[in-house]
Order: structure tokens, then sequence, then C-alpha cells
């Protein structure tokens, strides 16, 4: 089924072929060949992108009611289509050259090919100083640059024709740029080898690791970045993940009432008991709270707003009601809802997900708290030392310091 993306602005259900595939696509782990054909034949490729370099130039509510509407529909492939065109399609067009890497993103844009974005590795993720992967040049005599390393958990690995990959930069003498640089691999070569990861969720996205032998980058594919200036580009990924909770959510509550309606207990539908009122009301007044705090980060971006601490604060609202709400409709539905191949069993694995995924909650509060307090400064808790016991470690209250051991 062919529609356009403004058919989901308009409030129109779109994507209503893949979300008909869903349950098939988690099962059997692959995105259908037909889901790609209606995202490429509605332009979802194309939707973030300004027509100056091949977009839609869609209206940021536009652009999230269809993201919204994606992931409702099936969060596997609203994910790794979500990957490439927005967050891959974001990096690329912000720190390539406009000129020079147009080859790269048309294929992108009109969903010929699909792109991974490779930061974390198989050390802690939340941590970038514990990555390894690095660049260094081919020869002395220029020839392009060779990477070596592994990414790990990355969505779209076993399968994207392209990676945006977060690495080191080895540095010649003389060379006093960034130590991290923004790396376009070309994944189809031999020095790329790729394996799959099982998952309790998202199953039908294609996640894994890339392992990169010395594998070869152009000249024009090495773009010099300060890691702390990347982060701000990917915080379009805790917007694609909230989007991918509240989709999932709506579609969990639409599945909670439909249930609270028909099945009948002591003689009355399940939704004449104030319990399951309860529980749909919370679920609705958390998923309209996410969705206008979503809106409004969207617009906001788009008007160039920095806006990070707010996607920041989103993603942690967004993604954990995602799972309180794919939690209650699994509660609603008694034992069906934990039978595998139950819609709701599905979504409620899938809803886990976007919680880890990109950087992990826990992860994205420590950013906010900082944000209101200044930066964190970290100390091994030692409870039989003056800090432990509540005082000032420096003694400037006046309790006496503990004697160097
Ligand atoms: C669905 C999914 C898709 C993903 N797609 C991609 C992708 O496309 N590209 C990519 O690069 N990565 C991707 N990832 C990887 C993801 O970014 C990492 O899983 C994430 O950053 C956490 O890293 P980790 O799993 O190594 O956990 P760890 O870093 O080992 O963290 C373990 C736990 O400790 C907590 N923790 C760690 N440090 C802190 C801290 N300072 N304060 C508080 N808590 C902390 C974490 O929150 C977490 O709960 C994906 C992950 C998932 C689940």
């Amino acid at each position: 089924m062919n529609h356009r993306i403004d058919d989901a602005t308009a409030g129109v259900p779109g994507f209503a072929g893949i979300a008909a595939r869903a349950a098939d696509t988690d099962a059997s782990g692959l995105i259908p060949r037909q889901n790609w054909q209606d995202l490429r034949d509605c332009g979802y490729f194309r939707l973030f992108s300004p027509p100056e370099l091949g977009g839609a130039g869609a209206a940021p509510l536009a652009q999230t009611a269809a993201m919204e509407a994606l992931a409702r529909a099936c969060p596997s492939t609203y994910w790794s289509a979500t990957v490439s065109a927005l967050l891959c399609v974001k990096l690329i067009s912000t720190y390539g050259d406009p000129d020079k890497h147009r080859r790269l993103l048309e294929p992108l844009l009109s969903g010929e090919r699909l792109a991974a974005f490779a930061v974390a590795e198989t050390t802690a993720s939340s941590d970038s100083g514990t990555f390894r992967t690095k660049v260094r040049p081919a020869g002395p005599a220029g020839g392009g640059f060779l990477i070596r390393g592994e990414k790990s958990k990355i969505t779209n690995a076993p399968n994207a024709d392209l990676a945006v990959v977060v690495a080191r930069r080895e540095r010649l003498p003389g060379d006093d740029g960034p130590a991290w640089c923004l790396a376009f691999v070309d994944l189809f070569q031999p020095g790329v080898h790729r394996y799959e990861i099982p998952r309790m969720g998202l199953r039908g996205m294609p996640w894994g690791g890339l392992i990169f032998d010395d594998a070869l980058i152009g000249e024009d594919d090495i773009v010099p970045v300060p890691i702390e200036e990347l982060a701000e580009t990917m915080a379009w990924g805790w917007l694609k993940n909230s989007f991918a909770a509240i989709g999932l959510a709506e579609a969990a509550l639409a599945a909670s009432v439909r249930h609270a309606r028909e099945r009948v207990s002591f003689g009355r539908p399940l939704g004449h008991m104030e319990g399951v009122q309860a529980q749909l009301a919370d679920s609705r007044a958390q998923i309209d709270a996410a969705r206008l705090l979503a809106q409004r980060v969207a617009v906001e971006r788009a008007a160039g707003q920095s806006a990070r601490d707010r996607i920041a604060m989103l993603k942690i609202y967004a993604t954990e009601m995602g799972v309180e709400v794919a939690a209650r409709a699994v509660q609603i539905h008694g034992a069906a809802g934990v039978t595998p191949g139950h819609e709701v069993e599905r979504m409620y694995r899938d809803a886990q997900m976007n919680v880890i995924g990109g950087f992990t909650t826990n992860r994205l509060r420590e950013q906010v708290a900082e944000s209101l307090l200044g930066p964190a400064v970290y100390r091994a808790f030692d409870w039989t030392g003056p800090a432990g016991l509540g005082h000032d470690p420096a003694g400037l209250d006046g309790f006496p310091q503990r004697a160097a051991a």
C-alpha cells in the first residue's frame, strides 16, 4: 500500500501494510522487502532533510507525525529506517562537505542504500574513554586512511551499506586537530566483517557488530570533529528513540482499550473496573505529555536551537513512559499478554530497548543534572573517611583531616 507522508500528518493512519507485517517481522527477525518499498514510495527517507540536499523540506510537526506513525506500525522498521534517514543523514550533512558527500547522501535519501551510526564498542559504551577504534593514514604520501577496531551493538550493522563511525585519529607530528573524527566507511570491502547480536526486543531490526581490519577510507571521508561537538548532533538519535517510545505506547494503549472493552469479568467489561480505568487514564496522560514535549523539542531544533538538555529530558521521560505503558498493556491482557506472539508481549520487549539504545536514561540524567548543578566531581566513596561522614574532605568545616595512610 502506498501513501504519502502528508497523509500521516493529516491524521490518516499510515503504514497499514507495515503494521500488518509487524508480527512476522519480529518472528522472522527480518524487515520485509515490501516495507522498504513502502517507505521509498511515501518519501520517508527524504522527510528529515531540506530541499537543497534533495530532501522533502517537511515541517517539523509533519516529520514527528510520520515518525510516530511508523514507530506505531513497526518499531523495528522505524528504528532501522530512521537511524539511516535522520541520524546518519544529519551527521553527514552537518559535518561533511555538501559537494563531496552528495554521492553518499543521495542514495540514503532515495532509500536505495542504508547507513549505520557506529559509536559503541564492546566496552562500557556510556563511556567514550573506553573506545579504541582508530583511523590512521594509509601511507606517508596520502592514499586515504585505514580504520581498525570493533564497533558493537550497532543498529543496521548486519546489512548497512555505509557506516558513519566515531573513531580516534592517529595524528602525525604537527597535526593539532581534534583527537576524534567521523569516518564514512564503505561496508562492502574486504577489511570489514560483521556479526549479528541476539536480543530480547526489536528483533526485526538488524543489530550487531562491525569489525574493521584495516578497512580503507577515502581521503575526503575522514572529518576531524571534537567529540563534545558530536554530542549535539547525536541528540537527533534521542529524538528518534523518543518517538519510537511514543508510537509504541500509543499502539499498546490502543490494544489495552480494545481488550478492556471486549473482555468480560464479573459480568462487565474490564473497562468498567476502576483499577483498569486508572491504568488507561495514566497511560493516556503520559503519552500525551511525552508527545507535547517531543513536538516542542522538534520545533525548537528546527528553529536552530540546541535543545540538547530538553531532548535528554524527553528521552528519559518518553522511553521510560513507553515501558510503563507497555507493562500496563501486558497487565490488562492477563496471561494472554505474556504469551509469546501476542502483540503486547512484543511491545513490552521492544519498549525496554528504547531506554538503553542511544544513551541510557541513567547516563542522560547525569547530563541534565550537570546542566543544573555544573560538572560533578566523582570520588570513591569511603564511609570511614571524613567525606563519608558528611564532612567537607578539604577540612574547611573544621573537622580534622584523616592522617594520610
Ligand atoms: C536498541 C539499541 C540500539 C542501539 N543502536 C546503536 C547504534 O546504532 N549505534 C551505537 O553506537 N550504539 C548503539 N547502541 C548501543 C548503545 O548506545 C549502548 O548500549 C548504550 O550507550 C549503553 O552502553 P552499554 O550497553 O555498553 O552499557 P554500559 O555503558 O556498560 O552501562 C551499563 C549500565 O550502567 C549505567 N551507567 C553507565 N555509566 C553510567 C553513569 N555515568 N551514570 C549512571 N549510570 C551509568 C548505564 O546506564 C547502564 O544502565 C544500541 C543499543 C540498543 C539497546
